[in-house]
Formats: structure tokens, sequence, C-alpha cells
């Protein structure tokens, strides 16, 4: 058994005894004891990728701008902007892992060969206001779903950040530029999975993902739960 067998089991127990204290309630509609109740799960679409030629041009994009691979499991409306919101405003944290079940299977979709999971730091400060990093909260369930190392701290924030919220494409992108850095030597070779709840223009991604590259990371992979659906339309990158 290793490390992460025996906090994930310490940790699924906590949170089990947390949801027999405070049942959940669903994502969507309230309905007790459950995230995602039948009628509301029935209204989450995963994102098909390879099916649509708007997907296929982001993709492009993305390699092209230090990813290989830039994916969500859906857009950022309905049911899972509420869950997206909830695990990141509402303290809900076992909601963490009921949405990396959720996105296992656009990583086996993929076929992304992964050696490292690592979720997207947040700055000291934002941390400690909020408490923990929802990034984390998927991320942990997720490589332990996976079978795949969990590296939470090989890659951390630098650079104190604004909030991107409110800001224009180029403001996002300058605002998060140099933000990050990499322990070590520890990504060198690499192929990381890079974890975030929400992939709005890309620019936090980008950035932590420059920095793994430029750390000697072999391959950088990011997954969200969640992607805009419309932030292309409104600005250009
Ligand atoms: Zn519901």
């Amino acid at each position: 058994m290793d490390l992460t067998d025996w906090r994930f089991k310490l940790y699924s127990r906590f949170w089990k005894s947390i949801d027999n204290i405070f049942p959940p309630a669903c994502v969507g509609c309230g309905k007790a004891g459950v995230y995602f109740c039948d009628e509301c799960e029935h209204n989450v679409s995963p994102i098909q990728y390879g099916q649509n030629e708007l997907e296929e041009g982001e993709y492009d994009e993305a390699e092209r701008n230090s990813f290989y691979s830039a994916r969500a499991f859906a857009y950022h409306n309905g049911v899972m902007k509420k869950a997206v919101h909830r695990l990141k405003y509402k303290n809900d944290l076992g909601l963490g892992k009921v949405l990396a079940k959720k996105i296992i299977k656009t990583v086996e979709d993929n076929n992304w060969i992964i050696d490292i999971i690592v979720p997207v730091p947040l700055g000291k400060k934002r941390r400690k206001d909020r408490g923990y990093n929802q990034a984390e909260l998927i991320a942990f369930p997720l490589s332990h779903f996976l079978r795949i190392n969990y590296g939470p701290n090989i890659i951390r924030r630098c650079k104190e950040t604004r909030t991107q919220i409110g800001l224009t494409v180029k403001e996002r992108f300058e605002n998060v530029n140099g933000a990050f850095e990499v322990i070590g030597g520890s990504a060198k070779g690499k192929a990381v999975l890079l974890i975030d709840d929400v992939y709005t223009s890309g620019a936090t991604m980008r950035s932590a993902a420059q920095a793994l590259k430029d750390a000697g990371a072999r391959r950088v992979y990011s997954l969200t739960v969640t992607r805009a659906n419309d932030f292309y339309a409104q600005e250009i990158w």
C-alpha cells in the first residue's frame, strides 16, 4: 500500500462521515441525498471532442501554445456551472471527489499517458482566504482513481496575481505571465496532467504549462471540469 492509498482512505472515510451528518444536496435542484440527482445528471452533456470543428481548431491553437492537449469535461453552464461554483465558493469540499469521478472518462477518451497529476496552485493569499484549493480537491481523488502519482508540490505560484474576473483576454495573459515556478527538477522528463476547475481564457493554464515545459516536462496536458463556451466569441487572443 503506498502513501496515496492510505491518505485517500482517510480522506474518503472523512467525507463519508461528513455526508452522513450533512447529507449532500443535488447541485442542480437541491434534492436531498445526492450530489447529482438522476434528472440533473441527465442534463449534463460532456463535450464530445473530435466531432466539432471549433474544438479541433482550439486544439491546434492550444498545441502551438505549449499544450499538447487542453480538454474539459463539460461547458460552463447549467448544472456543471453550479457544481463548480459550489466547490469553489461554498466550501462544499466533498464535491471534489464526485467531480473527479466525472472527469475520469475525459482522461481515458484522450488516451493520455500521464506520469503525474498536478493541481494548478493558488497564490498563498488566495488559498489562505478560501481555506483550500478547489483544484486539489479534484486532482487528489482523480490521481487515486487513475492510480497515477499525485504531485501537488511540484509547481507553485511565485507571483500573487489579482483575480482574472472582469479582465480582457490580453489582461488575463499579462496578469498570470510568469506567475508559476516549478520546484527543482521535479517535472523533468515527465508527462504532466494539470487540473483546474474552470478553463476560461486558458491564460492561467498556459502560464502553468509554460513553467512546466521550461522546467523540462516532456508533455503537459490540461483538464478542467468545465470550460467557458462564450469566451472566444467575445474576445480575441
Ligand atoms: Zn437535481
